[in-house]
């Protein structure tokens, strides 16, 4: 039993078989899908198909690549999504510095608008953090987000890094570049860190792991992150998978 603690079912590159690649999870044991929002739209729709499968879940929130969109209407709509039943947490959100698609002012304002949405309703965020280190790290911490729960995503910082998150009390999510060739750094944030704080996910239908690396990803998927976890810390695949499941519905606050 897997819990896929982030994957973007709603994406287009799943348009034509969606139903399909849900029902394939759900047959290679993945029990739990967490689906995040990427901009306004895809939180409507990940609320969507968190309401039409019992096994997915949903996350609101708008990504930094895409918050020149945003504005104070659209974060009240989003306030007002976040209280449906199956929302479970405010994400992804955080800053990229690597593709700078968005204004790195910008990026801060919404990134800080939406922790405060977040604490507000007492809910976790999914925290996606690409080249922005120090300033997420700051900003998480100006603005207290630990005491209601912060996950980092498809994490990619050092083990150093990663010890400074265990230590404020976040999770950590691993994804499938952990499976690649040179994933120094990620199998020694793995070794880092406790089975206790770590999730893993697909970040489907992005981030393929080996063996299917360079196709599009899909949520069964995501045992290939869980075996090279247990592999790494010399553990069995089934107590790996059950760790880091109840790491997520304890996180996310599913019975
Ligand atoms: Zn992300
Ligand atoms: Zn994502």
């Amino acid at each position: 039993m897997l819990f896929d603690s982030h994957a973007h079912l709603d994406a287009k590159q799943f348009d034509h078989d969606r139903d399909l690649v849900i029902k394939r999870a759900r047959l290679n044991e993945v029990s739990y899908i967490m689906n995040p929002g990427a901009d306004f739209e895809s939180s409507v729709e990940a609320v969507a198909l968190a309401e039409k499968y019992d096994f997915i879940y949903a996350a609101v929130g708008v990504h930094p690549h895409d918050v020149e969109t945003m504005d104070d209407n659209m974060l009240a709509l989003l306030k007002a999504m976040a209280q449906k039943e199956k929302v479970k947490a405010i994400g992804e959100i955080g800053l990229d510095y690597y593709r700078d698609l968005s204004p790195r002012p910008l990026q801060k304002k919404w990134f800080i608008a939406q922790l405060r949405l977040a604490k507000s309703l007492d809910m976790p965020v999914i925290i996606h953090d690409r080249d922005a280190n120090d300033d997420v790290l700051r900003i998480l911490k100006e603005e207290q987000a630990f005491e209601t729960g912060v996950l980092m995503h498809c994490f990619s910082g050092s083990k150093e890094l990663a010890r400074q998150y265990v230590a404020l009390g976040a999770y950590i999510s691993i994804a499938g570049p952990l499976t690649f060739k040179n994933a120094r750094k990620t199998i020694e944030v793995v070794e880092s860190v406790p089975l206790e704080r770590l999730m893993i996910e697909t970040d489907s239908p992005y981030l393929t792991p080996e063996p299917f690396r360079g196709k599009r990803n899909e949520s069964m998927y995501v045992k290939h992150v869980c075996q090279k976890i247990a592999d790494i810390k010399g553990i069995a695949y089934e107590k790996c998978a059950e760790i880091t499941l109840n790491n997520a519905k304890a996180y996310f606050k599913i019975k």
